[in-house]
């Protein structure tokens, strides 16, 4: 799986990696976008999160360290 890290001052809130895969992301109370934390998503549901964040909030990285995303 992934490494990621959800960068919280450039989240906005917009829930678009929630509505990409909802297995991987979703927002909390505060507004911002975490993981599921009772899911183990697919690598390919991640990335499919983080591409659909307008202000690239989510970053990957691979199991040798290597960023995927953005
Ligand atoms: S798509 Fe990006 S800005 Fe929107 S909730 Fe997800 S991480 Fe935050």
């Amino acid at each position: 799986m992934y490494r990621v890290i959800i960068n919280e001052k450039l989240c906005i809130g917009s829930s678009n990696c929630m509505e990409e895969a909802p297995d991987a992301y979703e927002v909390d109370e505060r507004g911002i976008a975490v993981l599921v934390a009772s899911s183990q998503p697919s690598d390919e549901a991640l990335l499919r999160g983080a591409r659909a964040c307008p202000v690239d909030a989510i970053q990957l990285f691979d199991e040798a360290g290597r960023r995927v995303h953005p």
